[in-house]
């Protein structure tokens, strides 16, 4: 047999996670046994679920479940299961690659320290992998069902940079994992203290777990746990231990989720959902083609993981499984899509989840939700016009009453705050939070005592676009020309203010004229000189800059300039009789203006030489 033997070399990706994952996880070893158990588990559904179609895949060995042996004289602990198995390939691929993208980035992010590290390896799914926090040597020995006893695989590897693979006889269906344990891994070869485990961690897989004492002849074979799926479950009955440790079964993940909703629907449809919502986004929550979704079961019967038809994509960290009492046991992802039953459920099941956030929202632990989740809970309300006022009540902003960047006021909190004439919600887009704050645009409300929202995100303006408005008052961008300020009794009207300095608004306009619109006396500065501000009908600079980036052809636009008469800067340029350093503080002016909203010169090798310029003119009192 042994010249049959191949050595392999670990997808690099591997080889790193393995090490990470000693390191850091070691702290709390004992979670192997609940991934080993888990896989273990996937494996037995996974088979009942071939045998739908293929009967005889089952055999004569129908009673699908997992056993652990424990062998404390040979130092080993084994976790065997009955169910799909894994051919040669199988084995090859899942147990020496890696297959989410972005795992080379991923890996790149840990730094050596063993909380920060746990929490990233949390986040990427600890797994087969787990087992060598506690073996020195890990065998695998496995038939995939329906195979020949003679294709049966054996796979090993210390962990290091290497696995053996080699081909062997057997007739036992399914995996047996054995774990060389660590000379002080001793532990994990006690019965007493893996039955403790199993009760902790695995009460509620649906497969009976029994544990064998090897070297102990007189000893009997037990079944551990309750063997009972834990959504099938009453609610009464249920502690939050077990739902935390089921999520952990479910996900993969380390850390307990922020909450769940656990419901059993009756009536024209019947099905079960208990869905979570985990603590930190997982590390490829930004790739469109990550796998997501619930873990679909048809009468307790294992369908399909990552059933993404029933939840909308900006849901897309909802973790949870739904188990349908009226869907066919063959559905396939095709057949799912053109179920009648599905829209109604995809309508539930996210109604469940956004009241699951309402009840979260007025927590604590919202802080955390929203910084993790929020940028893509806002993609909800640009794609789910029916749930537009849930949404929007779970939003959460920065705004000009915040004296730091968090996002953590709602829109509720906004209103409560406004005066009661103010009919109107205001918005301002930046980069990022430093621009917003310092924006031109904001000095006018500021003096008033009109809040902001500060809008940094990058999908804030297509957010605030399908918003419109919140409880009757519409959304206002404070950078757009047309700024319907809260008036006060001293206020003029916009054309009348133009018609007093006409001469001014005029001449300055024809100087740039090829760099703007139009030009305006502005109404919303105070201490600025001048803004640019978007037409009605022109994208907001903001958007520009991002379809740009993305490479989209945009139609050329240009701004509004608005200066502000009070300003000794502007009244400079009234007085200034020179055409040449009109024309020069002119620009000036305007390139400022950009410059102070996040926008980027076209030309900024020709502002500083025209800037230069200007100041040695005027400093040698010329
Ligand atoms: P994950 O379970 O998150 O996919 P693992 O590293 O734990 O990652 O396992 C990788 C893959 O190996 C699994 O997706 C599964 O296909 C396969 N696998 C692991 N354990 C078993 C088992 N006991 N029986 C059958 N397949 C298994």
């Amino acid at each position: 047999m042994s010249d049959k033997r191949e050595t392999l070399g670990f997808q690099t990706e591997v080889r790193q996670l393995l090490q990470l994952m000693i390191h850091s996880l070691y702290s709390n070893k004992e979670i192997f046994l609940r991934e080993l158990i888990s896989n273990a588990s996937d494996a037995a559904d996974k088979l009942r679920f071939e045998s739908l179609a293929s009967p005889d895949l089952l055999g004569s060995d129908t009673e699908l479940g997992i056993r652990i042996e424990i062998d404390k004289e040979k130092h080993q602990l084994s976790i065997i299961d009955n169910g799909i198995g894994m051919s040669r390939d199988e084995l090859v691929d899942n147990l020496g690659t890696i297959a989410k993208s972005g795992t080379a980035e991923f890996l790149q992010q840990m730094t050596g320290d063993k909380q920060h590290d746990a929490r990233l390896i949390g986040q990427f799914g600890v797994g087969f992998y787990s087992a060598f926090i506690v073996a020195d040597k890990v065998t695998v020995e496995s038939l995939r069902a329906g195979s020949d006893p003679a294709d049966a695989v054996r796979w090993e590897s210390e962990g290091q940079g290497e696995f053996t693979i080699e081909p062997m006889e057997s007739n036992v269906r399914g995996t047996r994992v054995t774990l060389h344990l660590k000379e002080d891994e001793g532990e994990f070869a006690e019965g007493f203290r893996i039955e403790a485990l199993i009760r902790k961690y695995s009460d509620h897989i649906g497969f009976p777990v029994s544990v064998t004492d090897v070297a102990d002849e007189e000893a009997e074979t037990k079944v551990v746990n309750s063997a009972t799926a834990l959504w099938t479950r009453s609610r009464n009955d249920l502690s939050d231990d077990e739902y935390r440790e089921f999520y952990k079964h479910l996900s993969h993940d380390f850390s307990d989720p922020l909450t769940w909703s656990h419901n059993k629907v009756e009536g024209k449809r019947e099905y079960t959902s208990l869905l979570y919502i985990p603590a930190a986004a997982p590390f490829d929550m930004w790739n469109r083609e990550a796998p997501r979704g619930l873990k679909l079961y048809v009468q307790r019967v294992f369908i399909m993981d990552d059933a993404e038809q029933f939840l909308p994509l900006y849901l897309r960290f909802v973790k949870g499984v739904v188990d349908s009492s009226d869907l066919p046991l063959n559905v396939s992802r095709e057949l799912l899509q053109q179920n009648p039953d599905l829209t109604a459920m995809r309508g539930a099941l996210t109604r469940r989840v956004l009241d699951m956030l309402k009840k979260l929202s007025g927590g604590d632990e919202y802080a955390a939700f929203w910084s993790e989740f929020g940028q893509v809970l806002k993609e909800g309300l640009v794609e789910d016009h029916a749930n537009k006022e849930k949404l929007a009540k779970l939003l959460r902003f920065a705004t000009t009453q915040n004296a730091d960047d968090a996002q953590d006021q709602s829109l509720d909190d906004y209103l409560q705050r406004a005066a009661d004439d103010q009919d109107k919600i205001y918005y301002i887009l930046a980069e990022n939070y430093s621009t917003a704050v310092a924006s031109p645009h904001l000095e006018q409300l500021r003096s008033k005592g009109v809040e902001v929202l500060l809008l940094t995100d990058r999908i804030d303006a297509w957010l605030a676009e399908s918003l419109v408005e919140y409880e009757g008052k519409a959304l206002v961008d404070v950078a757009r020309a047309a700024l319907d300020l809260p008036e006060g009794e001293e206020d003029k009207p916009q054309d009348d203010l133009n018609k007093e300095h006409e001469p001014l608004l005029q001449k300055v306009g024809e100087v740039l004229s090829a760099r703007v619109e139009s030009v305006n006396v502005s109404r919303r500065l105070v201490d600025s000189p001048a803004c640019v501000v978007a037409g009605e009908q022109d994208l907001n600079p903001q958007v520009r800059r991002m379809l740009e980036a993305s490479g989209q052809e945009i139609p050329e636009s240009k701004p509004i300039l608005e200066i502000n008469v009070q300003h000794p800067l502007v009244a400079r340029l009234s007085d200034e009789p020179d055409d040449g350093r009109f024309d020069a503080l002119s620009n000036i002016v305007l390139d400022h203006a950009l410059l102070a909203e996040g926008s980027q010169l076209e030309n900024p090798a020709e502002y500083v030489q025209r800037m230069n310029q200007y100041l040695l003119n005027t400093g040698n009192g010329a």
